[in-house]
């Protein structure tokens, strides 16, 4: 499975490319194209600023003196875990699940919403997430899962997949020490 970064870099450089597969592009970044011109995507735009300055705030929150984030995906990571890697076990959850979150948000901008399929519903534990766009939301198909609920499928923020995700993480790491 593509981490974080690496999808960051795939978004960044979809979105870049200026001439060539506009299909592709078009599909990853729903670009409108006017005669002569580079695609331009508010919302790819939107996306890039918005997780770029989410990383920005726990980095500066913890480490004001730091550079600003990298454009590069790689340079990136490695400024991300530099700052972060001394962060306390709060701090280090927060910052696990917010670049793991980042990984699905960029994964869902580029079409591929399969990704929520990956996580077990937080309620019944069973697999078999959807991803509901309008909603921006995971929804559960399980029918006992939506019986206990009221009749209604729950739904899911990539927040609470994310967190879910990074606590798992932490529990088999450290069943493994
Ligand atoms: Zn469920």
């Amino acid at each position: 499975m593509q981490d974080t970064w690496d999808r960051l870099r795939d978004f960044a450089s979809s979105y870049r490319q200026p001439i060539g597969d506009t299909r592709a592009r078009e599909r990853v970044t729903g670009a409108t194209r006017t005669a002569g011109s580079i695609p331009v995507s508010l919302d790819a735009l939107d996306h890039l600023a918005r997780t770029t300055a989410e990383l920005d705030a726990i980095v500066h929150k913890h480490a004001p003196d730091a550079a600003p984030a990298p454009a590069d995906a790689y340079a990136r990571r490695d400024w991300f875990m530099e700052h972060t890697a001394h962060l306390d076990d709060d701090g280090q959850r927060e910052a696990r699940a917010t670049v793991y979150r980042q990984g699905l948000e960029h994964a869902i901008a580029m079409g591929d919403d399969k990704v929520v399929r990956r996580h077990p519903c937080p309620s019944c534990g069973t697999w078999g997430l959807f991803w509901r766009p309008a909603a921006r939301r995971a929804a559960c198909v399980n029918t006992h899962c939506a019986d206990a609920n009221g009749g209604l499928p729950r739904t899911w923020s990539l927040a609470r997949l994310a967190a879910a995700h990074t606590a798992r993480e932490e529990t088999r790491s450290r069943r493994a020490t």
